[in-house]
C-alpha cells in the first residue's frame, strides 16, 4: 500500500522505563509487515503498520526510543504530533509502576490535549516474580482516565489487541473530528 492510499496517517509513541520490554512489544506488532527505519543521530526508531479500521485504511507509525528514554534533547521532537501513546510497565518491576506517573507528567506536557494514553502491564507471563497486581494497574488507570491492559511481548498476549485499541481510538477522534 502506497502512502497515498491511505486515509489516515497516525503517529503514536512508546514510553516508560528502560527494559520494560517497548521494543519487543513494537517489534511483535510490525512482525513482518514492518519497515524498521534507524534515525541513529537523534536516538528515535520507528515502525509502520498498515491497519484496516472499518472501511478506512490506517498507516501507523510507531516511535521507539532506541534506549534512550532519559535523552531530555529528544523529548520534544519524539511527542510532537503524537496522537497516542503506550505507557509501559514491568509487572516485575515495581519501580517501573511507580514511575508511570512521570512519564505521565512528561505526556502531559509534550504530548496533545487529547493524546489517547494505554498503560500497559508487561511480562504478564513472568507469574512467578510478579510484583504490581493487575489490580493495581488497573486502578490507576481508570484514576487518570486511561485505558489499561496487561501483555506479554514473549508470548505474544495482547499485543495486537493493545495497539489495535489504541490506534482505532486515534481514529474515532480524529474522524470526529474531521466531521
Ligand atoms: P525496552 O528497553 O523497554 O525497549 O525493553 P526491551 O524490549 O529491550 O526488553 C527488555 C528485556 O525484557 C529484554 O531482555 C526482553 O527480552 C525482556 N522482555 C520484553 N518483553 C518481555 C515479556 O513480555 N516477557 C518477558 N519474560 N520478558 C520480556
Ligand atoms: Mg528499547
Amino acid at each position: 500500500m502506497y502512502d497515498e492510499e491511505c486515509d489516515y496517517l497516525f503517529k503514536a509513541v512508546l514510553t516508560g522505563d528502560s527494559g520494560v520490554g517497548k521494543s519487543n512489544l513494537l517489534s511483535r506488532f510490525a512482525k513482518d509487515e514492518f519497515r524498521l527505519d534507524s534515525k541513529p543521530t537523534i536516538g528515535v526508531e520507528f515502525a509502520y503498520r498498515n491497519i484496516r479500521v472499518r472501511d478506512k485504511f490506517i498507516k501507523a507509525q510507531i516511535w521507539d526510543t532506541a534506549g534512550q528514554e532519559r535523552f531530555k534533547a529528544i523529548t520534544s521532537s519524539y511527542y510532537r504530533g503524537a496522537l497516542g501513546a503506550l505507557l509501559v510497565y514491568d509487572i516485575t518491576r515495581r519501580k517501573s509502576f511507580e514511575n508511570v506517573r512521570n512519564w505521565l507528567v512528561e505526556l502531559r506536557e509534550f504530548g496533545g490535549e487529547d493524546m489517547v494514553v494505554i498503560l500497559v502491564g508487561n511480562k504478564s507471563d513472568l507469574v512467578e516474580s510478579r510484583h504490581v497486581e493487575e489490580k493495581e494497574g488497573k486502578e490507576f488507570a481508570e484514576k487518570e482516565g486511561l485505558c489499561f491492559m496487561e501483555t506479554s511481548a514473549l508470548k505474544n498476549l495482547n499485543v495486537e489487541q493493545v495497539f489495535l485499541q489504541m490506534i482505532t481510538k486515534i481514529f474515532e477522534i480524529t474522524s470526529q473530528k474531521s466531521l
